[in-house]
């Protein structure tokens, strides 16, 4: 039977007892703005001051406890990794060894001592919006020792999607793997464009591995909402080597494509294990995307010229045809290849949508997409029962500061 990428898995967090990352923000977020409104009505300016103290006391005191109930929930273990603006631990739930999750405690960043670090809201805001599937599930949040933020994450055991595609000596994978990983990200991404969330960090590092081989897409670091058309947006956000033209050219004003051209450079990565265009600079970047694809011109794409930071070089090098594509990727197929020919489209207004993705011929082409069970996994990586004993055998706390400071009381609505 063909899969289609429009499948929605029904998701597993309804039955998770762990999943509640709602309800923790939004006790927090109701004690924190119940000084304010209980019903949502201001409260009358003339409270006399020591009843004002004593709201506000009674409010802070809520948003402890229940910041303390959440934070006792779970057992933090051992490292997992180390992110540019978190460390990841290894954690279960302290009534049940087996609930496995990862806590991302997010580093005190210096420069934001008055607020939290924008990475860290981004994350909370749009994971908290997000349940899909092949989008990782945010489970709680919670504030430990020196109001540091702690993200409860869904474990995810096998790695990530550039460990497979460099692990050239032991893993091999084809066609059928290809579409399989190709048709999760494809989904997590069109579920954060139909609720217009941005990714903006799309590469192979972040797609993470569940133990049951689904692919979730993870590091919502740099999301941002896109649904207001007319508001500017920051140019200097994905990674390089994943980046579209019109980011580097400066464009201020982008669409959902932006991650559409990131996907289209994983779906090349996984094809030829090697990034398709890896600049060491932007100026670098971009000539390496005239060689790869094409000089963007006002033919190819009316208005490139005008985009702030356009330069490329003297020598226009002609848009590439399907027949270099197929030379170089042709082992997913001429479909494999039209797909992958219209993520890397150069004027985003011509680049294939998620949608249209999710839409294209590929995915009902032969070779059907690999069953999860059946996809190739990263060599050598510990079981996850291994793990967890493990953890049992050494348990820790997630936080021994019992009397800590007033937790921080969090509001993630406002946030950007
Ligand atoms: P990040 O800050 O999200 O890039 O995470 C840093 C590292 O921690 C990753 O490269 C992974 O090795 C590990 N990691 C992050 N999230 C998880 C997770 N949910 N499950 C298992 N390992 C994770």
């Amino acid at each position: 039977m063909a899969v289609s990428p429009l499948v929605v898995h029904p998701t597993d967090a309804l039955q998770n007892p762990l999943q509640n990352a709602r309800s923790v923000s939004s006790p927090l977020k109701n004690a924190s703005s119940a000084q304010a409104s209980s019903n949502g009505t201001p409260l009358p300016t003339q409270v006399a001051p020591n009843a004002a103290a004593a709201i506000q006391t009674a409010s802070l005191d809520l948003a402890e406890q229940l910041n303390e109930e959440e934070k006792r929930k779970y057992v933090k273990g051992k490292k997992l990794g180390e992110g540019t603006y978190a460390n990841v631990y290894l954690g279960f739930l302290r009534g049940d060894s087996s609930q496995l999750v990862a806590i991302k405690k997010i580093k005190i960043q210096k420069e934001y001592t008055e607020g939290m670090a924008p990475d860290a809201v981004r994350e909370i805001k749009h994971l908290q919006e997000l349940s899909h599937p092949n989008i990782i599930t945010l489970h709680s949040v919670f504030s430990s020792k020196d109001q540091n933020l702690n993200l409860v994450l869904e474990y995810l055991p096998l790695g990530d999607l550039e460990m497979l595609i460099r692990d050239t000596d032991r893993v091999k994978y084809g066609a059928a793997d290809i579409k399989a990983w190709m048709g999760m990200l494809t989904r997590a991404v069109w579920f954060c464009h139909e609720n217009f969330v941005l990714h903006r960090d799309i590469k192979p590092n972040n797609l993470l591995i569940a133990a049951d081989g689904e692919v979730k897409l993870a590091d919502f670091g740099l999301a941002r909402s896109f649904s207001d058309p007319y508001k500017p947006m920051t140019a200097n956000v994905i990674t390089r080597w994943y980046r579209p033209p019109e980011l580097l050219f400066g464009a201020k004003h982008y669409s959902g494509v932006v991650d559409v051209w990131s996907v289209g450079l994983v779906f090349a990565e996984l094809v030829i294990r090697t990034p398709y265009i890896a600049g060491d600079s932007e100026m670098h970047q971009i000539n390496l995307i005239c060689q790869a694809i094409g000089t963007p011109t006002e033919e190819n794409w009316p208005g490139v010229t005008k985009l702030p930071d356009y330069t490329v070089e003297k020598e226009v090098v002609p848009l590439r045809g399907r027949d270099h594509y197929m030379a170089m990727f042709g082992t997913v197929g001429y479909e494999g290849v039209d797909l992958l020919m219209k993520t890397l489209t150069l004027d985003p207004k011509k680049r294939i949508t998620a949608l249209e993705m999710l839409k294209h011929g590929w995915w009902h082409k032969d070779p059907k997409p690999t069953r999860n069970r059946d996809l190739p996994r990263k060599s050598g990586g510990q079981s996850q029962e291994k793990l967890g004993a493990d953890l049992k055998r050494r348990p820790g706390v997630v936080d021994e500061d019992r009397g800590s400071k007033v937790s921080r009381k969090l509001d993630f609505g406002a946030a950007q």
